[in-house]
């Protein structure tokens, strides 16, 4: 069971920043669709959803085929609807781009085909024959809940070991507010699940409360599905003082419950990646006075994605560019952060120190990896702290597969559904079944 989340959480505060359409604008957009028989959407979408078929069955008002056709390739198709970056995917291939015409919203409209699913409670897929193989799934975020969907389908057992006490992985705890909320994602992971015969045990930590020898021993086949680690440290004088967090622990803490942001008048987000950007649009939508990102490198050189960052200046969040803190200052909690400007290369410039006033930090340079949880096991390759597999996720032990995070060093919802489902197709043929 997921333990249930409080509803007076701070990110009940957001609002949707993509606004939903109604039956009559869905209808106008799907139409716009030129259906082309090459799709670069699809190519682009890493699930390979069939985008002009969902569409064209949206626009002949179809939509139970429409959500259909979005969950055969991607289970995950409600979430990721709202927090796949569709400019970089399919939108960021739709031809009409290369026109100078507005690119079809294929995330609103699988948005529209895939609320309307959960809202009449339309199921598309039933549990396979039993085969009498057992599959065990260390974690439950997107690449685990993927991969048991499909083994069920495909008529495997399956049993689910998550450490904490919700389900959803990092998008319950992770996703920024304004895009999806954590009771959303918990949902999603109940109605796939809701697919029947998955045993999920909470708040069982694989490697502490069970070894991997004994998920070995109980499971035919076993699938690795933990994400990433804790967030990384600067390793600078004062992390260690109150007001300073990691930005994935901190982002977990409002998704989940309140956070007290009284007397924090100006907050500092280090780094440049999503996470950071999600970082400050956050503070500031919850009201923080004055928050600023700071980041090593120049602007244009920000690895997160630049609609988003152009979204946080919108909400008034500053840069600090070509800066990076040296050590937090304060008494009882942070009150300042001492920073040095870099160059170029990114390297400090000795004599440039300067200080900005912040009651909180956020270090956002990014996660640790677990990789190093299965060193133990003869056959299995960590490469930079990534589980090393095939492309369709077997480790070089029998029977242990991985997908999500921890295989790809960290990438998109998306991708780890993809991978999850690749990996219970390539257990469904591991465990001897028909070519799946
Ligand atoms: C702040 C933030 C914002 C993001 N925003 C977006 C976004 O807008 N759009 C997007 O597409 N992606 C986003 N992502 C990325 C996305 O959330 C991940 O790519 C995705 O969740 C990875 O899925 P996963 O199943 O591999 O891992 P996770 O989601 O991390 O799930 C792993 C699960 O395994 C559990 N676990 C770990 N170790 C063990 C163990 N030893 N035993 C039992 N359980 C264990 C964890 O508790 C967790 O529940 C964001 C990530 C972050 C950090
Ligand atoms: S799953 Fe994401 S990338 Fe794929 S078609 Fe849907 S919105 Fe686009």
């Amino acid at each position: 069971m997921s333990k249930p989340i409080p509803t007076d959480r701070s990110e009940s505060v957001f609002e949707d920043y993509k606004h939903e359409y109604d039956a009559k604008q869905a209808l106008i957009e799907a139409n716009r669709c030129l259906y082309c028989s090459d799709a670069p959407c699809t190519q682009a979408c890493p699930t390979h959803i069939d985008v002009p078929e969902f569409i064209r069955k949206i626009a002949t008002g179809n939509l139970k085929g429409s959500a259909r056709t979005i969950f055969e390739a991607n289970i995950l198709g409600m979430s990721c609807a709202r927090v796949c970056p569709v400019e970089v995917l399919c939108v960021g291939d739709c031809v009409y781009n290369q026109m100078g015409v507005p690119p079809i919203q294929i995330g609103k409209l699988q948005r529209h085909a895939t609320d309307r699913a959960y809202e009449q409670g339309w199921r598309f897929f039933e549990a396979g024959a039993p085969t009498g193989k057992s599959v065990g799934l260390i974690g439950a975020g997107p690449a685990s809940l993927a991969a048991a969907h499909e083994l069920r389908r495909l008529g495997h057992a399956c049993t689910v070991y998550e450490k904490r006490p919700v389900i959803g992985g990092l998008n319950t705890t992770g996703i920024a507010p304004y895009k999806m909320r954590a009771d959303r994602s918990v949902q999603e992971a109940q109605w796939v699940l809701g697919i029947g015969g998955v045993q999920l045990e909470t708040g069982v930590e694989v490697g502490k409360d069970l070894t991997l020898a004994e998920l070995e021993k109980k499971h035919d086949a076993v699938f690795v599905g933990v994400g990433l680690g804790p967030d990384t440290r600067l390793g600078v004088p004062g992390e260690d003082l109150p007001g300073v967090h990691g930005a994935v622990e901190l982002i977990e803490r409002l998704k989940l419950g309140k956070l007290e942001l009284s007397g924090v008048k100006s907050a500092l987000v280090v780094g440049g990646g999503n996470t950071a950007i999600d970082g400050v649009r956050e503070l500031a939508g919850l009201g923080v006075p004055s928050v600023t990102l700071a980041y090593r490198g120049a602007e244009a050189q920000m690895p997160g994605y630049r609609h988003e960052w152009l979204a946080a200046r919108e909400v008034g969040v500053a840069g600090a560019f070509h800066a990076v803190p040296i050590g937090f200052e304060g008494n009882a909690r942070v009150e300042r952060v001492r920073l040095v400007r870099t160059d170029a290369q990114k390297k400090p410039i000795a004599g440039s120190e300067f200080t900005l006033d912040a009651q909180l930090v956020l270090i956002a340079i990014g996660q640790s990896t677990l990789g190093q949880m299965l060193s133990g096991l003869s056959g299995i390759g960590v490469q930079n702290g990534s589980v090393v597999t095939d492309a369709a996720g077997a480790t070089g032990r029998k029977g242990w597969f991985a997908g999500g995070d921890c295989r790809n060093g960290g990438k998109e919802v998306v991708n780890a559904a993809a991978e999850g489902k690749a990996a219970a197709q390539a257990i469904h043929r591991h465990l001897g079944g028909k070519d799946a």
